[in-house]
């Protein structure tokens, strides 16, 4: 396992630090004036209803998008037009996509293999060994030389989530990961969700998923409107939300 086991309570560095980040589409603005510091090993998600900017924010994490005004530092590292520095960046952060964004032509042991050896150079048969601990580690050893289109939504999903693990990330984006699976499928990639959690991954997790914000989250985030507009530990998060708006989300999802 490349991601060392420390429990979140011994984790302290900000691995992410996002300072009055602005973004717009245009003349509309997506993002409003987000600040937030993510320590190493925390395990965050965010929640909001759709449109409120929840996919822009993680996606300016690994610069899938370009911000206009803040800061975004991701291990020391400050996101802005340089390459070298998007580069450095992304190598540290891997993201797992609603759709799972396999490479249909490729089995599931090249899917695994193929960053590894086209981004950072890895030997082959390093790049296979890497790949099939993952695929064991997301219990889908078994299914290494089938094709995405003969897995299910759930199987694929965890191939993705060790896909992303084969670049040794230290940080780990999920944008909605179970939210285009049929329901028996989601508990499955949830769990794989919460190993890593537990393993001290640090984490980002866009999901309505309140069952593992409870049981992972050191902080749940409901952005609505391009902001953050409340962050608390889950407990508290649940039972006693500040804001309206937050009350209003969670009568609609809970
Ligand atoms: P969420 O993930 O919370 O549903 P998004 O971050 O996807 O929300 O989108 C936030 C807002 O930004 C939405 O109003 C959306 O329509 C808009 N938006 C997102 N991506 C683009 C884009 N590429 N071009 C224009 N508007 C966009
Ligand atoms: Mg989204």
């Amino acid at each position: 396992m490349a991601v060392p086991p420390v429990p979140s309570a011994e984790a302290g560095d900000t691995v992410i630090r996002i300072r009055g980040l602005s973004k717009w589409f245009g003349k509309f603005q997506a993002l409003r004036d987000i600040t937030l510091d993510v320590r190493r090993g925390e395990r965050i998600v965010i929640c909001g209803p759709s449109g409120s900017g929840k996919s822009t924010l993680i996606r300016c994490l690994n610069r899938l998008e370009a911000h206009q005004a803040g800061t975004v530092v991701v291990d020391g590292v400050e996101l802005n037009d340089s390459l070298k520095n998007i580069g450095a960046v992304r190598k540290d952060i891997g993201m797992v996509f609603q759709h799972f964004n396999l490479f249909p032509h490729l089995t599931v042991l090249e899917n695994c293999m193929l960053a590894p050896i086209w981004a950072r150079k890895c030997p082959r048969a390093e790049a296979e060994a890497t790949a099939r601990r993952f695929l064991e580690r997301v219990r889908i050893g078994d299914q290494a030389s089938k094709y995405p289109g003969q897995l299910s939504g759930g199987q694929q999903q965890r191939v993705a989530i060790a896909r992303a693990l084969c670049m040794a990330p230290n940080i780990m984006l999920f944008d909605e990961p179970t939210s285009a699976l049929d329901p028996e499928m989601v508990k499955e990639v949830l769990d794989t969700m919460v190993e890593l959690a537990k393993d001290g991954m640090t984490m980002l997790c866009v999901t309505h998923e309140m069952g593992f914000a409870r049981a992972v989250a050191d902080r749940v985030i409901f952005m609505d409107r391009g902001e953050i507009v409340e962050e608390a530990p889950p407990d508290e998060f649940f039972s006693r939300p500040k804001s309206e708006r937050t009350r209003r989300f969670l009568d609609q999802i809970l």
